[in-house]
């Protein structure tokens, strides 16, 4: 029950061992792809193109940032998190100069406070944001961050890794250009692809550089003509993209998923509350984990450790700042069931139990009155 890679349902495993073709010779492939590619569009609701890369989550990142930045571009990086400060790295490798708008790690990104930012500085190519900055479970407000952005002709950059199909995500409305996603967070398919959406104005960016993109792996305009030439940049890995469509029909069958993730993480922070244990938080709380400090008297260790050892449940700790501050519970995708948390919380009753720490009540017994009440 960690923040990604998720459980993984047997369909999704099985598509994974049909038959393999030759992904690069085979048109049916390349239909198959291109339907997967624009299933995940509907999904996002957008009109842009979505490609899938063969790399973890992190390529997709990459790919944006190499694929935009040209050396002296200059980028605002929105950071209230560890992800999101992460993004000046992969502009400065790209010859870009970051300028970080840092704020408060405890609050969602305030739009009015960005807003009068903006208004004193705006020279930017594009801007970075973190959708859901899985470290300490923060959900930044991206459909009133990204139009603020555009007003000033910034493109924007979204890393949605861990909030992709969780969280409310409108593509077009809210106006992001580049979108990343990864197959191993809410959408439960093994690790190992990127989904990235691309807007005509950041192809057409992409397409008025003038200095090559520094990389070729990390480079979204390889393939720029695929569909056309039938003809990958480089050989996909089919089995990859087996499972990860079956992981999309699976969503496209649940309507509920969405506010099956709210309901959820909106009693599992009562459970942690009420129970007198302390939400990492103070605003922003995303709907694919929730994170909650370790209180005195015990370690992150001894919870994770007891929880695995007597329960058979691995939660996760944190890392950076926040390492051995605070416990994470992943309820994203094939996770994200009441049965699983009601499993989870009876186990960390026990587990605070066993290790003498005092609860105001059962987490277990809140969360179900939590769900009924809903
Ligand atoms: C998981 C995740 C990624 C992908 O990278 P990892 O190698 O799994 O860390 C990127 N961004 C965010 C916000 C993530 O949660």
């Amino acid at each position: 029950m960690t923040p990604g890679p998720t459980q993984v349902r047997e369909n999704v495993r099985t598509a994974r061992s049909r038959v393999c073709t030759n992904p690069d010779l085979d048109a049916e492939f390349v239909e198959f792809y291109k339907e997967t590619c624009e299933l995940i569009s509907r999904l996002l609701h957008t009109k842009n193109e979505t490609l899938i890369l063969g790399g973890e989550g992190i390529l997709g990142l990459e790919a944006a940032c190499a694929s935009l930045t040209e050396p002296g571009d200059r980028v605002l990086v929105i950071d209230n998190g560890i992800y999101g400060a992460g993004f000046a790295d992969f502009v400065r490798l790209y010859g870009g100069e970051p300028t970080l708008y840092t704020v408060d790690d405890k609050h969602a990104v305030d739009p009015a406070a960005l807003a009068s930012y903006l208004r004193e500085h705006h020279a930017f190519k594009y801007a970075t944001v973190v959708h859901c900055d899985t470290p300490s479970g923060m959900c930044n407000p991206i459909g009133e961050i990204c139009p603020l952005l555009k007003d000033y002709g910034i493109l924007t950059v979204v890393d949605s890794v861990s909030a992709m199909l969780g969280e409310r995500l409108e593509v077009d409305e809210w106006q992001l250009d580049v979108v990343c996603g990864g197959s191993q967070k809410c959408i439960s398919a093994p690790p190992g692809l990127t989904l990235v959406t691309l807007s005509e104005a950041a192809k057409a960016a992409i397409r008025s550089r003038k200095k090559p993109i520094a990389s070729f792996y990390a480079n979204l305009s390889v393939f720029a003509h695929y569909y056309e030439e039938k003809w990958f940049p480089y050989t996909m890995p089919i089995s990859d993209i087996y499972g990860l469509r079956a992981a999309l029909d699976n969503i496209a069958a649940d309507p509920d998923m969405q506010n099956r993730h709210e309901r959820i993480a909106r009693a599992a922070r009562a459970a942690i509350a009420a129970a007198g244990l302390r939400n990492h938080l103070k605003s922003g709380f995303c709907n694919t984990v929730t994170v909650f400090d370790v209180p005195e008297g015990v370690t992150a260790d001894q919870i994770l450790e007891t929880m695995k050892r007597d329960y058979g449940i691995m939660l996760s700790g944190s890392f950076d700042a926040l390492s051995g501050k605070v416990i994470r519970i992943g309820h994203m995708g094939e996770n994200c069931f009441e049965d699983k948390l009601i499993e989870l919380f009876t186990a960390l009753d026990g587990t605070f139990r066993t290790l003498g720490v005092p609860l105001e009540c059962s987490m277990e017994a809140v969360f179900r009155e939590e769900l009924r009440s809903a």
